[in-house]
């Protein structure tokens, strides 16, 4: 079977993410053909999605301006799955506390953006994950708090607060996986049995 995974690619760390879907399809099997998301069009041709950290005010401002914001509610609607990232998960979100981010409600979750405090802007937390056998080696940079959860499960916790969530075909996480040579918080979110709906 060969699937097309889209990286949203507007800005952020985008090639990492596409290195990592690639790396999660081989631990798979599965031949993935990746296609980066800069217009309108590409997205309905797309089986899988991540969307990167990077600066969420910006990511949040160019999918809307090139349309590509509702293709990727589209997306999710139809039950596919979506990984969002740090400031990907920021602008999933419902609420993103910030009025320069208009987020796409596709999480149900309220964010404050680099809200782990100054002392821990950038750190690693190796983290139970529910559906990951064994810890995952979570790099935190900037990232933001998921402050109160509505419909959406928490997946992981640091310090009692969630870093990773899933609301339906939707996993996000505060922290970057794709940073990590670790594939698996890609497989579970997209290729895992759990994944899309
Ligand atoms: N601090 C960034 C923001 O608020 C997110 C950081 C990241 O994606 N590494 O958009």
């Amino acid at each position: 079977m060969s699937l097309t995974a889209g990286v949203v690619a507007v800005q952020g760390d985008v090639s990492e993410h596409a290195d990592a879907v690639r790396r999660a399809g081989a631990a798979r099997g599965e031949a993935v053909t990746v296609r980066e998301i800069r217009e309108a069009g590409v997205v309905p041709d797309c089986d899988v999605l991540a969307m990167p950290g990077g600066e969420s005010t910006t990511i949040s401002r160019l999918v809307r301006e090139e349309g590509i914001a509702d293709e990727i509610r589209a997306h999710v609607a139809a039950g596919k799955p979506l990984l969002a990232t740090c400031a990907g998960l920021i602008v999933a979100s419902r609420d993103a506390g910030d009025e320069r981010v208009d987020p796409l409600g596709l999480v149900d979750v309220t964010v404050r953006r680099n809200a782990f405090g100054r002392q821990r802007d950038s750190f690693e937390a190796s983290i139970e994950v529910d559906g990951l056998d064994e810890p995952f080696p979570a790099v935190f940079i900037r990232a933001p708090v998921v402050e109160s959860v509505g419909d959406a499960s928490v997946l992981a916790t640091v310090d009692g607060r969630p870093v990773a969530v899933r609301d339906g075909p939707v996993v996000g996480t505060s922290f970057h996986p794709e940073l990590t040579a670790d594939p698996r918080l890609h497989d579970l979110a997209l290729f895992g049995d759990g994944a899309g709906e």
